[in-house]
């Protein structure tokens, strides 16, 4: 039975040829690699799917020409590849063949590219060896365990090729234990809104501030959401945390506009997942009729790399909140591949500068340079300008030196709890 698209084997089949050569594993290394093509949808919706069919008859001609040394190959789905080979013990240590891999995946890439004129196209490949010493010799484990490493190779920017090792199953299984206590601790509230001020910079006084949440767990540890969020997104929960610390900042708000005390408006993180749905505009939208409270009181964050992955979606989202009244800024700006194109194609109101600018230790001319430039681009392009991570004097002169208008960082204040917040809103 085989693939009709690629001529491969059919995934079962596949599974059942492996089973029987782990069973004559003798002293030989079985190794699967597992490849996922990074963003094919990409080519697909910009060339169609008879373009897209043919990069995946490409891609597996390009793997199939190595006969002497693969087992059988397979297509997954879609875009998810396996194949199967076999290295004698005296062959390449599991490193060399993870090398040897990621220089055939980096030539195809740079052929891809040009072939297919994109230039974001990239593999994703996960590896796992077994030996006859492994902890299981079944088909099913050494696939799963290299499409495990490919997950991990997914999340990484540089390196596209992975090998699985063990502690990655200790990964996933703080992911299960993350992910599997969520719906209870939102029903226990045990998320807690932390503010971090955001300063002027000419006047230096507080003029915002930005909503960040921590995971308050019952013994008093605390779990960051470096930690957390990316888990979240992957299982999708992030959508309730957000919409937990959205209501909750809502309701601070209103209540303190009900008692007639001072308020700043403050901004709030928006996962990339909202974009798959997009429900967040009508739960927006809800909050603001519910707690009555003016559109300029909060700001919506989107990561920089949102916009790169889901431009028209991030339109969508920009265009819904600014019907609301609602600001939008650029989170993270310089974090990634940032594209300074991107800025003047939306309409975005602020821009905050990752505080990969601001290193530690004196600062760099080159960083100097290019805060200055894009506080200036910002300028002519009428978007207000924001640095993060301020953490000395020194950069702060810096910013306000170039026209930074606003700043925010452990210089200033680091994220503090809602009481803390309130005492230094009042001085
Ligand atoms: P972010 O949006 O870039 O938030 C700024 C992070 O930088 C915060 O980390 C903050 O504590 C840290 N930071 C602020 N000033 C300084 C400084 O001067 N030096 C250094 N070294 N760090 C500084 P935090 O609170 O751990 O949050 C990490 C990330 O988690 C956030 O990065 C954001 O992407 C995400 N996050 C936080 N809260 C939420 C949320 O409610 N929803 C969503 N979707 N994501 C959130
Ligand atoms: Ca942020
Ligand atoms: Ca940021």
């Amino acid at each position: 039975m085989k693939d009709t698209l690629t001529g491969l084997d059919q995934y079962e089949v596949f599974l059942q040829k492996l089973e029987k050569e782990l069973e004559q594993i003798g002293e030989d290394r079985i190794t699967i690699v597992y490849t996922d093509i990074k963003h094919f949808k990409y080519i697909n919706d910009t060339y169609g799917y008879k373009v897209g069919d043919a990069l995946l008859k490409d891609f597996v001609a390009g793997f199939m020409e190595r006969k002497e040394f693969i087992i059988c190959a397979a297509r997954v789905y879609s875009d998810n590849f396996v194949v199967a080979g076999r290295l004698s013990a005296d062959g390449p240590t599991n490193e060399e063949f993870r090398e040897l891999i990621h220089r055939v995946n980096q030539e195809r890439e740079t052929q891809f590219r040009e072939k297919y004129l994109n230039s974001r196209l990239q593999f994703c490949t996960g590896i796992s060896v077994t030996d006859k010493n492994s902890r299981s010799l079944d088909a099913e484990t050494a696939v799963s365990n290299a499409n495990l490493a490919r997950k991990v190779a997914k999340d990484m920017e540089n390196d596209s090729c992975v090998l699985f090792d063990q502690s990655m199953m200790e990964g996933i299984r703080r992911e299960v234990e993350i992910t599997s206590s969520i719906p209870k601790a939102l029903a226990q509230k045990e998320f807690k809104v932390y503010f971090q001020p955001k300063i002027d910079t000419d006047t230096l006084e507080l003029i915002g501030a930005e909503a960040l949440v921590r995971w308050q767990k019952p013994d008093g540890s605390f779990v960051y959401p470096d930690e957390f969020i990316p888990l979240i997104e992957r299982s999708g929960q992030v959508v309730d945390v957000d919409y937990y610390v959205y209501r909750e900042v809502f309701s601070f708000l209103a209540n303190r506009l009900k008692e007639g005390k001072k308020v700043v408006p403050v901004s709030l993180n928006v996962s990339r997942v909202h974009l798959q749905k997009m429900h967040i505009l009508e739960f927006v939208k809800g909050l603001l009729e519910e707690f009555q409270i003016p559109c300029s009181l909060v700001e919506f964050e989107l990561t920089e790399s949102i916009y790169l992955d889901n431009t028209e979606q991030a339109l969508e989202l920009i265009k819904g909140l600014h019907k609301l009244g609602i600001k939008v800024s650029m989170d993270d700006f310089g974090s990634g591949y940032s594209s300074l194109n991107l800025l003047s194609k939306l309409p975005i109101d602020i821009i905050k500068l990752d505080r990969v600018f601001l290193k530690e230790g004196e600062m760099q001319e080159s960083d100097r340079i290019i805060i200055s430039c894009v506080v200036d681009m910002a300028k002519k392009l009428k978007i207000t300008s924001l640095c993060e991570g301020v953490e000395t004097q020194e950069q702060s002169n810096y910013l306000k030196e170039v026209g930074c208008q606003m700043q925010q960082g452990f210089y200033f204040s680091r994220p503090i709890p809602r009481e803390v917040f309130e005492n230094l809103i009042e001085k």
